[in-house]
């Protein structure tokens, strides 16, 4: 197809329509709120998600439609269905937006993760400390992001305390995993089941958010064939098709090195160092996969680690402009509100020789 329709406005969308402007495709975006994206689409529909009649009409004038975030109703989706395509398809996004079916669809492949339970209410309260104990974490069933709508217990009692914290929605209590630290695998998939993966950045957060994604990562080779071939069931189980963002807790030598936490059923922030480290990004991928077209080659040319900037962070643009090897990214959002995602920079390095005894 040469229109590619996008559901969501954001930064992801943004990097997502310059992708496919790039390629000679037009990016449609469709959302609720203007966004950073609608500066750079060829067009944008600004419509509710449950204005089927407009997001049909949306669809109409595109060839194939994806989606930028999980939270897209599932419905909205199923209407542009009826008309277009949807790529990566509508069982990922499903699975993705209620934790606990996510959880639940990971353990029915018998793929590692985290001890979890269904916490609806306080009647649930004993059976889920039975299943999971404590430390552990209650992370609201639907909507959460950047660590928001999470809740950590040091012990058992405190579990009323933490349902009040996250506004007594339902959620999942999972075990707090002691990890070495945090990776993700970035796999893209294209129609005809194509499969290629990016290197494994390994990632840090600060205070629930993304701060750095380096590659390469500390992970061992051994595991990474591991991390890759939990990811590639998962998309296969999936019938994903684009790029999906698979993030995992690293725990060292053990029978299940890797636990799975979460999926993302899009573009992920974790592989933004691909648009400046490899031939062909992330975005660039998922566009393709979408598209039909073939896949482009997802090797790393250089070391790289990607900072974001949050916040205030943005106000020293005008260094990491001057810096060299720097590759700076704006989102071209203009209030630099207290952990809203600004921009990120990729800083590139020579690509090291021992990529598993390369420290961070
Ligand atoms: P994202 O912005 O990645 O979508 P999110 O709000 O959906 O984040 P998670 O990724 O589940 O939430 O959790 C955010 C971070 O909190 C994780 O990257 C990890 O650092 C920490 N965390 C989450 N679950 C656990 C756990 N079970 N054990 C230890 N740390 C955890
Ligand atoms: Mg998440
Ligand atoms: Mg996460």
């Amino acid at each position: 197809g040469s229109t590619i329709g996008i559901l969501g406005a954001g930064q992801l969308g943004r990097m997502l329509a310059v992708a496919a402007s790039r390629l000679g495709l037009k990016a449609h975006i469709y959302s609720d709120v203007p966004g950073p994206a609608s500066d750079v689409a060829a067009s944008t529909t600004i419509g509710a998600y449950d204005d089927l009649a407009k997001i049909t009409a949306f669809a109409a004038e595109t060839d194939v439609v994806t989606y930028e975030f999980e939270n897209v109703p599932v419905s909205a989706a199923a209407a542009v269905e009826k008309v277009r395509p949807v790529r990566p398809g509508l069982k990922p996004l499903e699975v993705a937006q209620d934790r606990f079916k996510e959880k639940s669809f990971i353990a029915s492949l018998g793929l590692p993760l985290p001890r979890f339970a269904l916490v609806e209410g306080p009647g649930d309260f004993a059976a889920a400390l039975e299943t999971v104990g404590a430390p552990s974490i209650l992370k609201s069933r639907r909507l959460g992001y950047d660590g928001k709508g999470q809740a950590r217990l040091a012990s058992p009692d405190q579990i009323g305390e933490a349902f009040e914290a996250i506004g007594r929605a339902p959620a999942t209590l999972e075990a707090m995993v002691n990890f070495q630290f945090e990776v993700s695998v970035l796999l893209v998939r294209g129609i005809n089941g194509e499969t290629l993966v990016y290197d494994i950045p390994q990632n840090h957060h600060e205070g629930g958010i993304l701060r750095t994604s380096t590659v390469p990562s500390r992970l061992p080779a051994a595991h990474r064939e591991r991390a890759i071939e939990i990811a590639s069931t998962l998309a296969e189980a999936l019938g994903y098709v684009g790029l999906i963002g698979v993030e995992m807790f690293y725990v060292g030598d053990a029978l299940e090195p890797l636990l799975l936490n979460e999926f993302a059923p899009r573009v992920h922030n974790s592989g933004h160092w691909t648009m400046d480290a490899c031939a062909v990004g992330q975005f660039e991928n998922h566009i393709r996969a979408v598209a039909g077209w073939p896949l482009g080659a997802t090797e790393r040319h250089s070391d790289c680690q990607m900072t974001n900037l949050i916040g205030d962070d943005v106000a020293a643009w005008p260094q990491l402009a001057g810096e060299a090897n720097a590759c700076l990214h704006l989102y071209g959002k203009n209030k630099a509100l207290p952990g809203r995602k600004m921009g990120h920079v990729n800083r590139l390095f020579p690509r090291s020789v021992d990529v598993e005894t390369r420290s961070l």
